[in-house]
């Protein structure tokens, strides 16, 4: 028997990760430190005082209106979902069934796999050997007639992943004037690392959303929070196609709680900022690993062979993420900025003696 499923699910690879254990942590890109201990207690104290047998918010309202507020954007711009990867797939389903993704390549595999999974045209547009992005490229990309949308959906992210460069935000204000009638999506995951972001060009374009997470900079990867920041117009669709009731009390009181004291974060930047910095600096005296200037929490690292890099770190219980699967990333892996100690545990595995 055939199973009654769609070819692109059927001929789609499995979501590109497999656990592995290891005493230092540095293959995904989450804060190098747990949520506050005292901020877990302070959200368990309030879930203990709220009805758990209610449904919660329809749309996470209350929890759009302390996410806007934090963020300076408008709460009916503010669309919550579990997870920003969620929102991936909704803003396809928003702008781009039967129609277009473009991206481009080396990238986060979520887009190209959405896409595929989803059934739309998919063009990833390579990145300059330099791992800069080419807009004029991007824009040719696109096609002739701009008019009438939709055409799709187009997947920029910024700090790019996994290169941790930043394009210009003027070179993005051209490619939001070059595609009216297409969704410009610029994911933010890392935004928090990057020295500016994309809020103004989202404010004057209705076409532009940006992409936010709780997963990264703020230390809760495991309470799958994410969010866009959008025109209220395109909010209000896409919250046509986000689950009713999706984002439980236990994920809005512990987000409300950290938006509360959202001081740790800034904290925890700020050191990140110096360890990429110290681990940037340490490594050019590496003889043969090469690693990219980078904008976001982690580093990317060319080295003569990724799955010799890859074991030689983990013998040294030092885990990292392997990239080169990736276009144009042969011999690419990524290392997280983690804390100070497992960082100069990961430059000594990597024969560094830090
Ligand atoms: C980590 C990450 C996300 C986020 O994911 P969540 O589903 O919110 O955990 C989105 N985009 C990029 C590029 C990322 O690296």
């Amino acid at each position: 028997m055939t199973l009654p499923v769609r070819p692109a699910v059927l001929n789609s690879p499995d979501y590109p990760f497999s656990p592995v254990d290891a005493p230092i942590k540095l293959d995904q890109n989450e804060s190098f430190a747990d949520f506050p201990d005292r901020l877990k207690a302070i959200a368990l104290e309030r879930l203990r005082h709220l009805p758990w047998h209610r449904y919660t918010d329809l749309h996470a309202e209350s929890l759009s209106e302390a996410i806007a507020a934090h963020d300076g954007w408008s709460a009916s711009g503010t669309v919550v979902t579990t997870g920003s990867n969620v929102l991936i797939a909704l803003l396809i389903q928003l702008c781009a069934l039967g129609g277009r993704v473009v991206t481009v390549t080396p990238n986060f595999a979520l887009y190209a796999l959405d896409a595929r999974l989803l059934g739309a045209s998919l063009t990833e547009v390579p990145l300059r050997d330099d791992a800069s992005l080419d807009m004029d490229a991007v824009i040719a990309s696109l096609g002739a007639s701009q008019s009438d949308g939709p055409h799709g959906v187009i997947y920029i992210p910024r700090p790019h992943a996994p290169t941790g460069s930043l394009c210009a935000l003027d070179e993005l204000e051209r490619l939001a004037q070059a595609c009216p009638g297409w969704l410009l999506v610029v994911d933010e995951a890392y935004h928090h690392f990057a020295p500016d972001d994309a809020r103004e060009l989202a404010r004057r374009h209705d076409h532009v959303v940006l992409l936010r997470t709780l997963s990264k900079a703020w230390g809760l990867a495991g309470l799958r929070l994410g969010y866009a920041l959008a025109s209220d117009s395109v909010a209000r669709q896409l919250r046509k196609l986000v689950p009713p009731f999706g984002v439980s009390l236990m994920q809005s009181v512990c987000a409300q709680v950290a938006l509360e004291h959202a001081g740790y974060v800034r904290e925890r930047v700020a050191t990140t900022l110096q360890e990429r910095e110290r681990m940037a600096t340490a490594l050019q005296a590496h003889p043969t690993w090469r690693a990219l200037p980078s904008h976001a929490n982690f580093l990317l690292i060319r080295t003569p062979d990724a799955s010799a890099a890859h074991a030689a770190l983990l013998a040294q219980g030092v885990l990292v993420r392997r990239q080169d699967s990736l276009h144009g990333l042969q011999g690419c892996i990524r290392v997280t900025v983690g804390t100070a100690d497992e960082n100069s545990a990961f430059l000594r595995a990597a024969g560094l003696g830090a």
